[in-house]
């Protein structure tokens, strides 16, 4: 019987799904990461979400490993090429989190639009401003406006669905598809800049695309563009977000992610009251999580059927 170790907190529905397929199960989430490696050895499979790093100490103690089951889309906290070298299986579940991300992108659009946390924040430290900022946060709606997607796959492809049911226009660029059922398609970032009101990013991070949203990309943007980042951190140059902030050519800055994770508390977007921010919360849903749970249970399952 193949024994398999979840490392990180998943849907208890996953334990039903492994066992009905022979697995012995061991729930590990409790258990501190620091004592993974005295135990991994035993294991044929691991399950993680993003806290367990499957790499090092981990990694070199895992003797017996076939398969990881990676419950969500990034591969960061795995070594891949270690995987590789070993021929060892990697599964992830793309998909599962796709409309958790796109709804978070969404709630940045609506959220920007109707300064809804710069109301929360003035109103809760100074009450008796309720009625100057019912003027000063005199706003405008989305329908009629344009969104601008730089990478129009999964959770890009899911916002334009969910944006043009509100009454906008999605139109974006990706550098690998040409055509898209619901987006209507450039054939440059600075053709989507140039019309869109909400440029939001949903692109891996790579070489190719670290720091590619910088001075030069925003200057292109339209003044008081809203820029959405709920794909990774270090797409975004956050000094030259910053300075645009700062001379208003940028309306607002909405951030899941940042270069830096935690941010260090002297990084000025903290500090400046147009940047929207959520801790990398995009895939922390409960549905996301079952999702990516189960998927995660089925593709290990599968996987050690190829074995
Ligand atoms: P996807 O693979 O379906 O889509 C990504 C798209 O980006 C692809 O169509 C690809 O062709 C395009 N692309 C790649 N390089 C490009 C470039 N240089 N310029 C323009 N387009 C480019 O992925 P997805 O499921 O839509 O996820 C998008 C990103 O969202 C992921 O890469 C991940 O970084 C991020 N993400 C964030 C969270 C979160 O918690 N905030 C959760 C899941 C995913």
């Amino acid at each position: 019987m193949p024994k398999i170790i979840l490392t990180d907190k998943l849907n208890e529905k996953v334990v039903k799904i492994l066992e009905k397929a022979g697995f012995e199960v061991k729930i590990a989430w409790d258990i501190p990461k620091e004592d993974l490696p005295k135990i991994i050895g035993e294991y044929d499979a691991i399950i993680v979400r993003s806290d367990t790093k499957v790499r090092g100490d981990l990694f070199d103690k895992a003797i017996n490993l076939k398969v990881i089951g990676r419950a969500g889309v990034g591969l960061d906290n795995i070594d891949m090429e270690t995987a590789l070298a070993r021929n060892i299986k990697v599964v992830n579940t793309p998909a599962a989190t796709t409309n958790s991300v796109a709804e978070l992108a969404l709630t940045m659009v609506l959220s920007s639009t109707r300064d809804v946390v710069k109301g929360t924040c003035e109103i809760k430290s100074d009450p008796s401003r309720f009625k100057s900022m019912k003027k000063e946060l005199f706003s405008s709606e989305i329908d009629g406006k344009t969104l601008g997607l730089i990478g129009t796959g999964r959770i890009g492809t899911s916002l334009a669905v969910k944006c043009k049911a509100l009454g906008m226009k999605a139109i974006g660029y990706d550098a690998y598809v040409a055509e898209n059922p619901v987006v209507e398609m450039k054939l440059s970032v600075d053709d989507v800049l140039k019309e869109a009101d909400y440029i939001s990013l949903h692109l891996p991070l790579n070489k190719e695309t670290q720091h590619m949203i910088g001075r030069d990309v925003i200057s292109k943007m339209k003044k008081g563009a809203v820029l959405i980042n709920c794909a990774r951190g270090g797409i975004v140059d956050e000094h030259a977000a910053h300075d645009a902030l700062e001379s208003g050519h940028l309306g607002y800055y909405c951030t899941d992610v940042f270069e830096n994770e935690p941010p260090s508390s002297d990084n000025p977007l903290l500090h400046h009251e147009n940047v929207i921010i959520s801790p990398h919360i995009g895939a922390q849903t409960k549905e996301g999580n079952m999702r990516a749970s189960i998927q995660a249970a089925e593709r290990v399952v599968e996987a050690f059927k190829e074995l």
